[in-house]
């Protein structure tokens, strides 16, 4: 099938099921530098086109000392293209990567959300637009349930605190395989970031892990998504969730008869 239908079928799709685009909105779209991202750009572009409703898009970079390439040739790519673009070096940030270079995803996170919060301000827009892809969901329901202990992936369609921002995530059924072969195909130049390199990490092991089950499996995501969109509450061990007084008082003291709950050891 023809690539960019495809890419426009699902992102249409992620758009309508979880009303991430409305009558009226101004779009920032967070780009990386890389191909992620710069295909989300050119899909919203495409589907605003063609939209019965009003919307406006415009692109913004946070520079945070870390890609690994010069980003000028990503801006003369947006500017041949009439595409609203805005640079954005955010000193707390190149600040931060002087003094503790060291330093963690959750700091580094914390100080892009807040330059991206300031930008989209700046810029007059209520939708921040995301790039994480269908690849990114299943890592994250994997990465969560393994090592946090809570069986969640990522919110396609939140809010920021003061509900200033509806934050979205457009690219949630579009896999990397979709988002590699179509940034190539629009020559879009990407700019890695030095963390992409990392190896040895949780991330690097999940994608070959992935990488590993899909030669067998190859529709694992779109399985995995299914079943993010699925939840059988019933079947899991959260108790807000389960039916524990539907059972009679008798067969509650049955019960505890059987399983005496223990509260010393
Ligand atoms: S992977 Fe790198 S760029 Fe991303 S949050 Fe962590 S430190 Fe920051």
């Amino acid at each position: 099938m023809d690539l960019e239908k495809t890419l426009l079928r699902k992102v249409g799709e992620a758009i309508h099921r979880y009303r991430m685009i409305r009558d009226g909105d101004r779009v920032a779209v967070a780009l990386s530098g890389g191909k992620d991202s710069a295909t989300m750009l050119e899909a919203l572009l495409l589907l605003q086109k063609r939209a019965p409703i009003d919307f406006s898009v415009c692109a913004f970079t946070v520079e945070q000392g870390k890609f690994l390439g010069p980003i000028a040739p990503l801006g003369e790519y947006l500017k041949a293209r009439g595409i609203a673009w805005t640079y954005f070096r955010d000193a707390p940030s190149l600040r931060l990567l002087e003094e503790e270079p060291g330093h963690g995803c959750d700091l580094c996170s914390r100080y892009r959300r807040r330059a991206v919060y300031q930008i989209a301000a700046d810029l007059g827009c209520n939708v921040i637009a995301f790039g994480h892809t269908a690849d990114d969901f299943c890592e994250a329901l994997l990465r969560n349930t393994m090592f946090t202990g809570k069986l969640s992936s990522l919110p396609p369609v939140t809010h920021s605190r003061n509900r200033d921002y509806r934050l979205i995530r457009p690219l949630v059924f579009v896999t990397e395989d979709i988002t590699t072969a179509y940034a190539a195909s629009c020559g879009v130049p990407v700019v890695p970031c030095g963390c992409s390199q990392r190896t040895g990490t949780v991330r690097r092991a999940l994608r070959d892990l992935f990488g590993e089950l899909e030669r067998q499996h190859p529709h694992l995501k779109e399985t995995m998504l299914s079943a993010m969109g699925n939840v059988d509450t019933s079947r899991l061990l959260d108790t807000r969730f389960l039916n524990l007084h539907g059972e009679s008082a008798e067969s509650e003291t049955q019960t505890q008869e059987l399983f005496p709950i223990v509260t010393e050891l």
